[in-house]
């Protein structure tokens, strides 16, 4: 669904050639986050980034990005620009671009996001959920590039993930499909942050890892995570660093984090049969010391067919999502 007035053509749409040649306002709400960007091309010109703070209300966080795109822009006019891509933390209906019931966006219920970006600016807006826009900008730019089938999946404090099907972006009833991280793994497992118990997510997510080192600083089973606390308090990149320093508390905790992450994306892998999974999120930080565990156990537990899947890491870091949004504007074709 495309926002805004002023579009060229019939369709909506100049041509793929205008719109490559132009320069896209990326933006990525997250639920601590509100980052802008300008991108042309496959390049991030400059950037920008404060704390959304939803809790301040939609008027508050229209303000915040009104006058971060007027700092980027520096005097140029928004009528230069090809359009405004949004990837917004969901689930996020985006047949409406209405922000409803997002658990990290409180504050912004029935907000209408797209129509007011796009009074605001003047310029066509395009809004996706953020796993699916992360797909999308490593699928185009990234470590998904020459995939007809792929998939990504993000873990850091949540899992999310998105999917590229037969060479399109799969969106799914209401743009929401891809929330891998609530694929139920076992009936009684940890609780998850959307109230189920036994969600991938509640098992293999960065928050889970960091609970399950708390947990080993409580019982002190690893030397190296005592040392590593401040004011009592390790996390997921402790653990990470003590697995390279050797602990093999540290190191045991990193091949339960790959094991739940291998079986989790085992069962991706039979659901979407992709050429490549990209793995990003702060816990690919680790990728090198999870890698050989995840493919163990697809290689294990997989169908004969599926065996051969690739895990990667994904090439964009944090840029996943701002890179999907700004295609969203620049390389609208085959999505
Ligand atoms: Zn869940």
């Amino acid at each position: 669904m495309i926002w805004g007035t002023g579009l060229p053509g019939s369709t909506g749409w100049p041509g793929r050639d205008d719109m490559n040649a132009g320069t896209a306002i990326a933006i990525d709400l997250g639920g601590t986050q509100l980052r802008v960007a300008l991108v042309e091309g496959n390049r991030i010109l400059d950037r920008a980034a404060t704390a959304t703070e939803p809790t301040t209300g939609p008027e508050a966080l229209f303000d915040r990005i009104d006058r971060m795109i007027d700092r980027l822009c520096g005097g140029r006019a928004l009528s230069e620009f090809a359009g405004v891509g949004m990837c917004c933390a969901g689930p996020i209906n985006t047949d409406t671009a209405t922000a409803t019931q997002i658990p990290t966006l409180p504050g912004l219920d029935d907000v209408r996001l797209g129509a007011e970006l796009s009074r605001r600016t003047d310029l066509p807006v395009r809004i996706e959920n953020d796993g699916i826009a992360a797909a999308l900008g490593e699928w185009r730019h990234g470590a998904g590039r020459g995939a007809r089938n792929m998939l990504y999946l993000t873990v850091s404090t949540g899992i999310g993930g998105g999917a590229v099907i037969d060479g399109r972006l799969l969106r799914g009833h209401r743009g929401i499909a891809g929330h891998i991280g609530h694929m139920k793994m076992t009936p009684d497992g940890p609780v998850c942050s959307c109230g189920a118990t036994g969600c991938f997510e509640a098992l293999a997510a960065g928050s889970a890892l960091t609970q399950r080192a708390m947990a080993a600083l409580q019982t002190a089973d690893s030397p190296y995570l005592a040392g590593a606390a401040h004011d009592g308090v390790v996390d997921a990149r402790d653990v990470f660093s003590g697995a390279r320093a050797g602990d093999a508390h540290c190191c045991h905790l990193v091949a339960e984090e790959a094991m739940y992450l291998g079986q989790g994306i085992t069962s991706a892998i039979h659901m979407f049969s992709p050429e490549r999974v990209v793995l990003g999120g702060g816990v690919a930080n680790g990728f090198d010391l999870l890698e050989e565990g995840i493919h163990a156990v697809i290689r294990r537990d997989a169908l004969v067919p599926f065996r051969t899947v690739p895990v990667v890491m994904a090439a964009l870091g944090d840029d996943s999502g701002l890179m999907g949004a700004a295609s969203l504007i620049l390389d609208p074709q085959d999505m």
